[in-house]
């Protein structure tokens, strides 16, 4: 069944007494026992609510896997996924990684004896080359941040499997509608389901899959002993949130696509970075192995001067962190979203000081390059009257 179907129905036929359509809110700690040694299947909400199940079996059906997980949010779920290792372990990572990712990883968890190299992922053969006989895992990001490298998700999974190794995909800049990395061979997806799968900017969310059985027990272990679960109200809005993704997608590409290609003529934008243009480096391999190239466009202004007057000058596309929602977001990532990353890497990645990431929404394009061309300034082509 394709996803926009699946997506649209989560939780659809949950309350088999009432019929109800949507999935109710849970909002119990707790349940009764019907007898001695009973249970209806639910203890304490901690180890599970129905309300939070009905997501974790739709981010599972969505992305291919055996099992679902929901956090109180996106590190949550990362933090949670990373105890699946023990001091000594390593593992081979993104170097343009979330920030927060990146902190978790650098400034905390190497205190608990994992250790970590970055490599370029949309190079496999530099993953490779950084596996050691200690290493357990990649972790990869499908499409990274901000700079948009396309990491070859099928390649890795096999390169993974060649070298027992796991293969953990963060896939929040595509979602399972765009790129699905477990039937590529990936063994975890992880989400921060803030971003696409929520898609209002209304609720802080992390998601997992699981692609096979006994991984996932051992990762609900992790879940329950660990305890940073989504609420039954969040897990409500983020189900919400999910059923539109296929339509919300649909749009906020059609308008990406737009806007990088008006970036891309603008006389003084130095570069642009969207996959669905087809000089990006990922063009290709995303046109191969996904069923979009996203919503997310980073580009290079000719001046730092114009950084500035280009985040206080927009209207309609609020200067704000965060992605994925149907508002168009814009920001600057060498100090909102990177901050964490050593400046001599930032610099090398190429996350400088003109460089501006844009979160694009599903608001009418011509209204959002309208907005973008004012705060530039007016300087680029209009197209004279009569000319489009
Ligand atoms: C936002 C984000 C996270 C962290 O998720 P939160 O929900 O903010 O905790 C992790 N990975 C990526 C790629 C993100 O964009």
């Amino acid at each position: 069944m394709n996803i926009a179907t699946q997506a649209a129905q989560i939780g659809l036929d949950w309350d088999t007494r009432t019929g109800a359509v949507t999935v109710p809110i849970y909002q119990t700690a707790t349940f009764r026992h019907p007898g001695l040694g009973q249970s209806t299947g639910y203890d304490y909400s901690r180890s599970g609510n129905p309300t939070r199940q009905a997501l974790e079996e739709g981010i599972a059906r969505l992305d291919g896997g055996a099992r679902g997980f929901a956090y109180a949010s996106g590190m949550a779920a990362i933090a949670n996924l990373l105890l699946l290792f023990r001091s000594g372990d390593h593992l081979v990572v993104t170097e343009d990684l979330y920030g927060g990712t990146c902190r978790l990883f650098d400034q905390i968890l190497v205190q608990y004896g994992l250790s970590f190299t970055y490599v370029d992922t949309s190079d496999p053969e530099a993953v490779r080359g950084a596996i050691r006989p200690e290493t357990r895992a990649l972790f990869v990001e499908s499409l990274t941040n901000p700079l948009l490298k396309v990491a070859d998700v099928a390649a890795l999974s096999a390169l993974c499997r060649e070298r027992g190794l796991l293969c953990i995909v963060d896939n929040t800049f595509l979602t399972p509608y765009l790129l699905r990395p477990l039937d590529l061979g990936a063994d975890i997806t992880v989400y921060s389901g803030t971003k696409y799968l929520s898609g209002h900017n209304d609720t802080v969310s992390g998601l997992v899959a699981v692609r096979d059985q006994v991984l996932a027990d051992r990762v609900y272990f992790l879940q329950n002993s660990v305890g940073a679960v989504l609420g039954p109200q969040d897990a409500w809005l983020t189900i919400r949130g999910m059923k539109t993704l296929s339509v919300r997608l649909d749009r906020q590409q059609e308008n990406a696509g737009r806007i990088a290609e008006w970036l891309a003529r603008h006389p003084r934008v130095r570069r642009v970075f969207y996959p669905g243009l087809p000089d990006h480096p990922g063009h290709e391999l995303l046109a191969r192995q996904a069923r979009g190239f996203g919503a997310m466009i980073a580009f290079e202004v000719d001046d730092k001067a114009l950084v500035e007057r280009v985040l206080l000058n927009t209207e309609l596309i609020s200067f704000a962190e965060s992605l994925g929602g149907v508002e168009t977001l814009i920001t600057f990532p060498q100090v909102q979203t990177h901050a964490d990353i050593p400046p001599a890497v930032r610099e090398r990645l190429g996350i400088n000081d003109v460089l501006l990431r844009l979160s694009v929404g599903i608001e009418d394009a011509d209204d959002l390059i309208a907005d973008l061309d004012q705060a530039f300034g007016g300087e680029s082509q209009r197209p004279g009257p009569g000319n489009r």
